[in-house]
């Protein structure tokens, strides 16, 4: 019948012993919790891509999926996009707020993209797939991301980093900058301090703290 000669030597799931490799699957499927918004979109996600798969020509097995499809993949989904990323011939190339409609595409804003490949990364592991071999982790698509990223900051305007928090209490302070800048770290919480005048449920606190989490990135 199969004249395979040679094609399934490597067997993937022929070395899953218990002590292969000691990463257990960490057992989801039986956790009693409903699905979270993250888990369902997870399983969206995941089936899209399947079925991204068996549509592709010629269809793709899973087993055989590199970072390359995963990139292709990607580039199929901006034509669902709505985000509007301008040429470099378009007036409006690095404007954040165009005054005007201009016909450049729309495309999968980069946030979308990093966050999904997130979830597909996931995904692929708790369906059997290993580590190793997880495409979605390749570094094409980690590089093509950062290029979706800078590229997009550029003709948008935006520059995907963290905004720092407004501090709109500063203002409240210029009069006496002149006299004394070094005072300039100071302002923020000794005004709201005294003004919340006792309701002291964090107001301050948690303004300063939120800046180091920054590192969303690639590890
Ligand atoms: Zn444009």
């Amino acid at each position: 019948m199969d004249s395979a000669s040679g094609a399934g030597a490597s067997d993937p799931n022929s070395g899953e012993g218990p002590s292969a490799t000691g990463s257990a699957p960490a057992a989801e499927g039986s956790s009693p919790l409903p699905p979270s918004r993250y888990e369902s979109q997870k399983r969206r996600d995941w089936n899209t891509f399947l079925q991204y798969l068996k549509n592709h020509k010629p269809p793709l097995a899973l087993s055989r999926c590199s970072g390359a499809h995963v990139i292709e993949f990607l580039k199929y989904l901006d034509q669902f996009g709505k985000t509007k990323v301008h040429i470099s011939g378009c007036p409006y190339f690095g404007h954040p707020n165009p005054p005007s409609p201009c016909a450049c595409p729309l495309k999968q804003a980069w946030g979308s993209l990093d966050a999904l490949i997130g979830r597909l990364r996931a995904a692929f592991e708790e369906n059997g797939g290993r580590p190793d071999s997880n495409p979605f982790g390749a570094r094409p698509v980690r590089i093509y991301l950062r290029e979706v990223r800078e590229g997009q900051a550029k003709a948008r305007g935006i520059p995907y980093e963290k905004k720092k928090r407004k501090r709109h209490t500063v203002t409240a302070t210029t009069s006496v900058v002149a006299a004394s800048a070094a005072q300039e770290n100071v302002p923020a919480k000794a005004i709201q301090g005294g003004d919340a005048g006792g309701s002291g449920e964090g107001s301050g606190s948690g303004v300063a703290q939120t800046t180091t989490t920054t590192t969303t990135t690639t590890v």
